[in-house]
C-alpha cells in the first residue's frame, strides 16, 4: 500500500465496538482490571494508552518497523534513545546539527560520560575517518538543519554494520513519505513530530521507530521507565496531523521548488540552499534515494541589514521558530534556532549573519514570492 493511503487510515481500524473512524482520544490515566492477575492489555497510561498506540502502530508501518514510540517532544524521543548508551561510549553526530540536540549532547549527555564526534556525515569517508574503539553509534540527520546536506545512508548503513555500530536517522525533515529511513539500513528513526507530521504548528511531539523487535523491547522499557509519553489529546491531533502528510508534503514541496529557483533569480539574494536545486552537491544523490527534496530552504542575502528588513517585513510569512506546518515561517538561525552552536562551529559551517531559513507552507505560491519580493525590494 502507498505510503499516502497508509497515513490516511491510521486509528481507523481501533473502535471496533463503534466503529468510530477516528480513533478516539482516550483521556484517562488509568484501567479497570477485570480480576486479580488479569489486564485488558491496558493498565496505567504511562506504560501504554489506546489513542498514543493508535499512533505508535501508525508511525511503525509508515516506516516498516517492529514498533514505534511517541514521546512528549522530539527533545525527549532524542534524549530517551541515548539511554541505550553508557558511561564511556562515543557517538558520532552530523555537525550540521539541530541546535537543541547539540545542546542535549554537549550540555548534558556529557555530563554523564558519554562522548561525541561532529563530523559532516554528508561525507561517509568523515564517518570512517571518526570511529575510535569506543564508537557505539552513528546519529545522522537525513537532511540537515539549517543547511540541507543530504547524508547516502545506504553508505553509512554499510560502515556501521562492519564496526557493530547503531545507526540513528533523525528524519525529520523528510518523514516516511520522501525518505524511507529503516528501509535504507538506519536501525532506529526520530522524528520531531511538531514538523511535518503533526504538520500544523500546533502541538509538539517526538517518535521513534525501532526495526529489531528486541532492540525495540529496550527502548520500550526506557520510555516506560522515564515516562515522557505523549498525552492523549497530543497523540491524537499527530494522528489527525499525518493523515494528510501525503497532500501537504506534495504542495509544500511544489512551492519549494518554485520559490527556491525564484530566489536564485533575485539580484540581492547571493546563496540558495535546497536540495531540489540541480547545482546542490547531494542533488543526484537524493534524486535517487529520496522520493522529493522537501519543503526546507535557506538563502544568504548581500547585507546583514536586509534579515531584519526580511524579518519585520514579510507579513503572509511569519517569523517564528518551528517548520514543516502549513503556514509558511521564517527564521534567523545563527541567533534563533542554531544558538546552542558553538560560535565557531556555526562560522565553519556557513550559519552566518545573512543566512535566512525558510519553511514552505501550503499557501498559494504566488502569494508566497510576491511576500518575499516586496520584503526584499522593501
Ligand atoms: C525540532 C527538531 C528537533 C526537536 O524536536 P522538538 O519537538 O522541538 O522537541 C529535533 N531534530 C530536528 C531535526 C528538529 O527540527
Amino acid at each position: 500500500m502507498h505510503i499516502a493511503t497508509q497515513a490516511v487510515q491510521i486509528g481507523l481500524e481501533w473502535d471496533t465496538r463503534t466503529g468510530a473512524v477516528t480513533v478516539p482520544i482516550y483521556q484517562t490515566a488509568t484501567f479497570r482490571h477485570p480480576g486479580l492477575g488479569q489486564s485488558t492489555g491496558y493498565d496505567y497510561s504511562r506504560s501504554g494508552n489506546p489513542t498514543r498506540e493508535a499512533l505508535e502502530l501508525g508511525i511503525a508501518r509508515l516506516d516498516g518497523a517492529a514498533r514505534g514510540f511517541a514521546y512528549a517532544s522530539g527533545m525527549a524521543a532524542i534524549a530517551n534513545l541515548l539511554l541505550l548508551f553508557k558511561s564511556g561510549d562515543h557517538l558520532i553526530v552530523t555537525e550540521d546539527l539541530y541546535g537543541g540536540t547539540c545542546r542535549l549532547f554537549d550540555r548534558i549527555f556529557t555530563q554523564y560520560g558519554l562522548t561525541f564526534s561532529y563530523v559532516d556525515t554528508s561525507d561517509t569517508h568523515a564517518v570512517s575517518a571518526a570511529i575510535r574503539p569506543a564508537t557505539k553509534a552513528v546519529f545522522v540527520e537525513t537532511l540537515t538543519n539549517p543547511l540541507l546536506k543530504f547524508a547516502d545512508l545506504p553508505a553509512i548503513s554499510t560502515v556501521c554494520k562492519a564496526h557493530g555500530l547503531l545507526l540513528i536517522a533523525d528524519n525529520t525533515f523528510l518523514t516516511p513519505y520522501l525518505f524511507r529511513s529503516l528501509d535504507l539500513g538506519a536501525d532506529i528513526a526520530v522524528y520531531s513530530a511538531t514538523k511535518y507530521l503533526a504538520g500544523h504548528n500546533d502541538t509538539v511531539a517526538g517518535l521513534v521507530t525501532v526495526k529489531d523487535p528486541a532492540l525495540a523491547e529496550l527502548v520500550y522499557f526506557h520510555q516506560n521507565s522515564v515516562g515522557a509519553v505523549l498525552g492523549p489529546q497530543d497523540s491524537w491531533l499527530t494522528i489527525r496531523g499525518i493523515k494528510t502528510l501525503g497532500i501537504r508534503l506534495d504542495r509544500q514541496q511544489e512551492n519549494a521548488g518554485r520559490i527556491a529557483q525564484w530566489l536564485t533569480t533575485h539580484p540581492r539574494i547571493t546563496k540558495v540552499y535546497y536540495p531540489g536545486l540541480k547545482d546542490h552537491p547531494d542533488h543526484d544523490l537524493m534524486s535517487r534515494q529520496a522520493r522529493g527534496f522537501g519543503a526546507m530552504i535557506a538563502f544568504e542575502v548581500d547585507k546583514h541589514e536586509l534579515v531584519e528588513q526580511i524579518l519585520l517585513k514579510t507579513s503572509l510569512i511569519s517569523f517564528a521558530e518551528s517548520l514543516g506546518g502549513v503556514e509558511s515561517l521564517i527564521t534567523f538561525p545563527e541567533v534563533q534556532t542554531h544558538a546552542d552552536i558553538p560560535p565557531e562551529l556555526r562560522a565553519r559551517l556557513g550559519i552566518n549573519n545573512v543566512l535566512l531559513r525558510l519553511s514552505v507552507g501550503i499557501e498559494d505560491c504566488d502569494d508566497l514570492i510576491e511576500d518575499l519580493r516586496q520584503a526584499l525590494e522593501g
